[in-house]
């Protein structure tokens, strides 16, 4: 065996007769090893949010009153990007995705793409608005669903108009018409799981725009934006304000109105984060009954999968529940959940609820009730003494 002072052969027994730099050598390589394993090996992320910059490279977005070279895309890409950094030096256990990071131009369907691939949780899309009237203000927040008012099929149209700088844009979002209802119909049923988190987060952001940024409050409004139609998670479109108001675009263009929005998004997250966070990290199973007799009878435990989220009631031959009319609605946050069968078991639950995915109802899942409450899936176990999962 060669005992060279410069050979790193990592072997206990030809250690022990080499010179002591090259031990040192060894051990050195070895720390590096160590630390570079860990850096390569993080504990995984608690949660991933994919933040959109609308527009961008040829894309310009709005041009605001033409006061400054910088238009809607360059706002947009800021915000975005001083959102991310807050959230990565705060929140380190969430990991950022972005769309872009630069002035380059993803389009509608990359970006959704994007997100869908990154298994993401959340998805913000952020952008500013524009109007003939240039006293029209505010900011305001949108979730996907059908247009209630002739603004929000504005907005939409004109955000949803940046497919139209891509190449064969006609073959790529074939099918795709806002004004016809039926795309309404079968993109509400792609997003309406996720309405509730999308509407809760519209709400947080808002809120924070209004009551600690100041600014106009155009509330959380639903519309049927191509970003956040065909994303899986729940996803909001942020409209910062008008760029073709000159109050708002000074505002909008200064280093302190981006930090400004930036922080009021990143608290709304931050803040919706950690509440669902905490929910699901403190044991929900209050102090379980004694299995008397009575208790057990008293219990009417069982599971449905719910496949629908709603603002309005529907009926019975609504097209979303495609000929399910026998599905039963409970009301919780004020939006109607649409549920079939009733199982005893969930592992039957779990079985129908993969049939009814393979139907189309992509983001259908199991929910517990105690008989007409609605329960913890962890405490419908535990009643039912099944191990919790
Ligand atoms: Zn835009």
């Amino acid at each position: 065996m060669t005992r060279g002072t410069g050979d790193v052969v990592c072997l206990s027994t030809g250690m022990k007769q080499r010179p002591k730099v090259a031990k040192q050598r060894v051990f050195a390589a070895c720390v590096a090893l160590v630390v570079a394993c860990a850096a390569f090996s993080p504990s995984p992320p608690t949660m991933v949010v994919v933040l959109d910059a609308g527009h961008g490279g040829k894309d310009p977005g709005n041009l605001g009153t033409g006061r400054y070279p910088l238009t809607e895309k360059d706002v947009t890409l800021e915000v975005t990007l001083k959102l991310g950094a807050y959230i990565e030096e705060n929140l380190p256990e969430v990991k950022v995705v972005y769309t872009r990071k630069d002035d380059s131009y993803p389009g509608l369907r990359d970006r959704v793409k994007i997100a869908n691939e990154a298994q993401a949780d959340l998805f913000i899309s952020i952008h500013c608005d524009a109007f003939a009237d240039r006293s029209a203000r505010g900011a305001g927040t949108y979730v996907m669903g059908m247009h209630k008012s002739e603004e929000s099929l504005r907005v939409a149209m004109r955000e949803n108009a940046s497919m139209f700088k891509e190449e064969g844009y006609e073959a790529h979002y074939d099918g795709f018409d806002p004004n016809d209802p039926d795309t309404y119909i079968a993109l509400s049923l792609r997003q309406n799981v996720n309405l509730d988190a999308s509407l809760t987060l519209g709400a947080a952001i808002q809120s924070q725009f209004k009551n600690r940024v100041g600014r106009k409050d155009r509330g959380v409004k639903q519309a049927g934006f191509y970003v956040i139609s065909y994303t899986t998670m729940p996803s909001t479109l942020v409209e910062l304000g008008f760029l073709t108001n000159p109050d708002e675009e000074d505002f909008l263009q200064s280093e302190q109105g981006k930090s400004y929005m930036a922080s009021g998004i990143y608290r709304a997250f931050r803040d919706t984060y950690l509440a669902g966070r905490t929910r699901s990290e403190v044991p929900e199973r209050e102090a379980p009954p004694p299995p008397t007799e009575s208790s057990v009878s008293d219990k009417d435990i069982w599971f449905g999968i719910q496949i629908l989220t709603t603002e309005a009631k529907l009926s019975p031959d609504s097209p979303e529940l495609r000929g399910h009319s026998q599905a039963k609605a409970y009301i919780r946050h004020g939006l109607h959940k649409y549920v079939l069968g009733r199982h005893l078991h969930p592992d039957q639950a779990h079985s129908a609820k993969l049939a009814l995915r393979a139907e189309g109802f992509e983001g259908a899942f199991v929910v517990a009730f105690d008989g007409e409450t609605q329960i913890p899936m962890s405490r419908a176990r535990d009643l039912l003494n099944l191990p919790l999962q």
